[in-house]
């Protein structure tokens, strides 16, 4: 399997282990055979369900965000193709142990957790996956040292922030519509919300009745 021919091409990209992570993981085998052919473009793809593959780019700017140490306890909401899932699991993972065994993604479509789980184990990654709303966490393995949402809301859902560890590390896109969305690092430093924007982005939403709810956000910007 080719190398991404791209990740040479990002000064922003300074973490030798996610870009080594990045030449491991075949993107290929995370997308639909009709758009296999486009893998290695630095582009989002359609993967089924209306969803999208994000652009490596935008995975591995996210990803460097949450400094991952192996060990660290990672939560994503939103598994879609597994891409994202796959990176988290070489940078969990302690020398010795299968990858995967830190990992834990919730995805809302049954049929995409089920392709995303079938390429990971081929791969030799064994994350924990649940299909379920991702905007209530997964409370069950909470506290998380970093977590990760790849679909974008308008509020931070407060679940996700209560299932934080002290010291941990969110990515977040947060923005009322597609066209103003912005890409959040938040801190929990003694139990306060510490908040760094990473720059406009673009996602897919997430969908979830709880957040019909205000008591279900944390109101913070
Ligand atoms: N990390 C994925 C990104 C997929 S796009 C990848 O690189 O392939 C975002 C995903 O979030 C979609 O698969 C979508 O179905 C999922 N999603 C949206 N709302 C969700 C929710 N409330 N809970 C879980 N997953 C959700």
């Amino acid at each position: 399997m080719a190398k991404f021919p791209w990740a040479e091409r990002w000064p922003e990209i300074y973490d030798p282990r996610l870009r080594a992570a990045f030449a491991r993981v075949p993107r290929g085998l995370f997308v639909p055979e009709p758009v296999r052919q486009w893998a290695d473009r630095d582009a989002p793809l359609p993967i089924g369900e209306g969803q999208t593959i994000s652009q490596p780019f935008i995975v591995a700017w996210m990803t460097q965000a949450l400094a991952l140490q192996p060990g660290d306890r990672t939560l994503e909401i939103g598994t879609g193709s597994g891409f994202q899932t796959a990176i988290l699991c070489e940078l969990t993972a302690r020398s010795g142990e299968t990858p995967g065994l830190h990992v834990y993604s919730v995805e809302r479509f049954t049929t995409l957790s089920q392709q995303a789980m079938t390429v990971l184990n081929h791969l030799g990654y064994s994350p924990h996956l649940m299909v379920g709303d991702g905007a209530q966490g997964w409370p069950e393995a909470a506290p998380y040292a970093a977590i990760i949402v790849t679909a974008a809301a308008a509020h931070l859902p407060r679940p996700l922030w209560e299932q934080l560890a002290e010291g941990g590390r969110m990515v977040i896109p947060l923005g009322a519509n597609a066209e103003s969305q912005s890409l959040w690092l938040l801190t929990k430093h003694a139990g306060q919300l510490h908040a760094e924007n990473l720059g406009d982005v673009r996602f897919v939403p997430l969908v979830s009745p709880i957040l019909h709810d205000p008591a279900n956000w944390v109101e913070w910007m």
